[in-house]
């Protein structure tokens, strides 16, 4: 589960090459975010040469403060899945791995990942990737994960971290729970990476990267809540995707994503305060008929004819649970300079995949409400069992409480057989036309 974030992915105003362009985007945060990705896989290739060492590791639950303070370079396979989505190559992949006996069922970004690996590992900017030194499972309620990095023990000679992160069965964090996460930091996972740097953690050094961590993160909670600004100047997924690029991946706790989310930041508030609305694939949207939240993942392959069946009709995504995978900032979380394991225990164990079915739609009602929805859409991936678990309860149990239509579309993250392009445009437009005519008087019905 991720976002994208490498250089396939421009910004918001720049499409992948293979989707239809618009107007370039000079945007100072846009710039940074293209180049700190860039750096970043120049950086992988030359890891072997220059004697740096590579962890691969996961979007939710990643511990990219630890590996900054001891100078380990973070792959996320997700991100990299997610971009050959995005550029047209996760089909062949998918079928390099189906052929070497991967199931139809299987993630779609596992077996994207794997079949990248048989093809060369050649990163979405084309650079070489380099075998990992080590793989460090946060395993944070997606059983896919355990499963991933068992495939990966055997794909490469390298050893595994795991951490175990309890679910949020009951909905809460316990100090029993953070006393058994950091009881892991401590005892097995900040030795094996220290055993891979060849050096000792630095607990100052980890307090000051986690205090750049607080300020970028205070920053993008601000991005967020700009979309309960009517006309919302940010769409908080299409366009959220790339706002949580640089936060969910390997830049969180350095200067360069800190200074991103200051110009996002002082971009997005610029834009609100000319009472502008967001940018989409066809430039900017004038007119917001909608306002919508969104709950799954989106498509990646189809990602701007998705985007637009959305912003052709005037319709924002005001708020999302996608784009808190990597991190439920808009809750009050902040990683915590003074307590930093147990921040970082706490990081880990509210990510969003770790969170219980009713916690998830007290979250997605709370955005209901906050950011004065006129509907929400769940898109269902067949990927992703750890989302789309539960989702149809979501429907009717959220459209129960807050009398506001629920639309329900499904497709897949990285699997060009599972995008019904009319299929998904038709339910989408429907839905739309329903959110019409509710707005003229209540109704509720589904789509
Ligand atoms: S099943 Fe979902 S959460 Fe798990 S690895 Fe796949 S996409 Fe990510």
């Amino acid at each position: 589960m991720t976002t994208p974030a490498t250089d396939a992915v421009k910004s918001p105003t720049a499409p992948p090459p293979d989707q239809a362009p618009i107007a370039p985007s000079k945007d100072a945060s846009q710039l940074r975010q293209k180049r700190m990705i860039g750096e970043h896989f120049e950086r992988l290739e030359r890891a072997p040469e220059e004697g740096n060492k590579v962890v691969y590791t996961f979007v939710p639950g990643n511990l990219t403060e630890l590996m900054g303070a001891l100078d380990l370079l973070p792959v996320l396979p997700e991100i990299n899945a997610l971009q050959s989505g995005m550029r047209g190559k996760s089909r062949g992949y998918i079928s390099e791995a189906e052929k070497s006996g991967h199931s139809e069922d299987v993630c779609t970004y596992v077996k994207c990942d794997l079949g990248m690996k048989k093809s060369g590992n050649i990163s979405p900017t084309g650079t070489k990737l380099p075998d990992p030194d080590l793989l460090l499972l946060s395993y944070t309620g997606c059983f896919t994960f355990l499963k991933w990095f068992e495939i990966l023990r055997e794909e490469y000679d390298c050893p595994v971290s795991m951490l175990h992160v309890p679910y949020q069965a009951d909905g809460k964090i316990t100090p029993e729970m953070r006393r058994y996460v950091v009881d892991q930091l401590e005892r097995d996972v900040i030795p094996a990476l220290e055993r891979q740097a060849g050096k000792s953690l630095d607990m100052d050094r980890l307090s000051e990267i986690l205090e750049l961590s607080r300020q970028a993160e205070d920053d993008l909670v601000a991005v967020w809540e700009s979309a309960k600004h009517k006309p919302s100047p940010i769409d908080g997924y299409f366009g959220g995707v790339y706002y949580v690029g640089p936060i969910f991946s390997a830049f969180r706790g350095t200067e360069d994503a800190r200074e991103y989310y200051r110009e996002l930041r002082a971009e997005v508030e610029e834009r609100m305060a000319a009472g502008r609305g967001p940018m989409t694939p066809d430039g900017e949207l004038t007119e917001e008929r909608y306002r919508l939240v969104v709950e799954g993942p989106p498509n990646w392959t189809s990602f701007n004819d998705f985007w637009r069946m959305f912003s052709r009709e005037g319709a924002v995504v005001v708020a999302s649970t996608y784009t808190k995978v990597g991190g439920l900032y808009d809750t009050g979380f902040r990683h915590d300079p003074d307590r930093p394991l147990e921040s970082l225990a706490e990081y880990c164990l509210n990510c969003y995949t770790n969170h219980c079915l009713p916690n998830r739609v007290g979250l997605l009602e709370q955005y209901l409400r906050e950011y004065q929805a006129d509907g929400f859409l769940i898109n269902s991936v067949k990927s992703c069992n750890s989302f789309s678990v539960g989702q149809l309860l979501m429907l009717r149990t959220l459209e129960e409480r807050t009398g506001l239509p629920g639309g329900f579309i499904e497709s897949d993250l990285v699997d060009p057989r599972y995008f019904g392009k009319a299929n998904i445009e038709n339910r989408v437009q429907s839905y739309l036309q329903m959110l019409a005519s509710h707005q003229k008087g209540p109704k509720r019905r589904t789509a």
